[in-house]
This record gives structure tokens, sequence and C-alpha cells, in this order.
């Protein structure tokens, strides 16, 4: 049976990781230059906060889009839908659910409580 490949889903799912990740660095940066003019102070304490926690976002935004980059690539190699991990069939159920998917359930299981 062939697999549906849901490169529309996935290049939908890319642009919008894409722009999230745009606002926010546009944000850290806004974030930072308010924090430059003000100079040192109690301000400096919560910009930096708030730069982390924009950090830590664009981190698993960033993730994210590797993730779909690496399932494009998977697409365009033509090894969509296997695990890269044991090579099995990926079940269509997770793909559906997670069209990233690069792993099948069991290896990714393993893989986060590595
Ligand atoms: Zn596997």
């Amino acid at each position: 049976m062939e697999l549906a490949v849901p490169t529309t889903a996935l290049s939908a799912e890319r642009a919008r990781i894409a722009q999230d990740l745009e606002q926010y660095s546009i944000g850290a940066g806004r974030d930072r230059d308010r924090a430059d003019r003000l100079g040192t102070g109690s301000d400096d304490a919560v910009a930096t906060l708030e730069d982390e926690l924009d950090e830590g976002v664009m981190d698993d935004l960033q993730a994210n889009l590797d993730e779909v980059d690496a399932a494009l690539s998977r697409i365009a190699a033509g090894s969509y839908g296997v695990c890269i991990d044991c090579g099995e069939a990926i079940p269509e159920k997770r793909l559906t659910a997670l069209p990233a998917s690069a792993r099948c359930i069991e290896c990714q299981r393993k893989q986060e409580h590595r």
C-alpha cells in the first residue's frame, strides 16, 4: 500500500514555524534594545529572564523546524514513514497525528528516556 505523503501539511507547518520564529527573533531583539537603552538597573534581570524565555521558545521552534525539514528531505529521498532508528514502517496513525515523526513510537520512547 502506498503511503499518503503529507507534503502540503508539512510545508504549511514549516511556513507557520518559520513565521513564529521570525516574530520571536524580532521580539527578542527589541527586548535587548530596550535593556541597552535603560542601561544597568533592576530591569536587567527582567529583560534577561524574558530573553531566556524567548530563547527557550526559539530553541523549541528551531527544533520543530529541523524536524519538519528532516521529514521533507526524507520525503524527497523516498524514506518517509520509515523509522530512522529501526527501519520499521511508522504506523500511519502516528504519521497522521505527527507528520514530522522520524521514529516509530518504540524508538521515540527510547530516545526520550536516554
Ligand atoms: Zn523504530
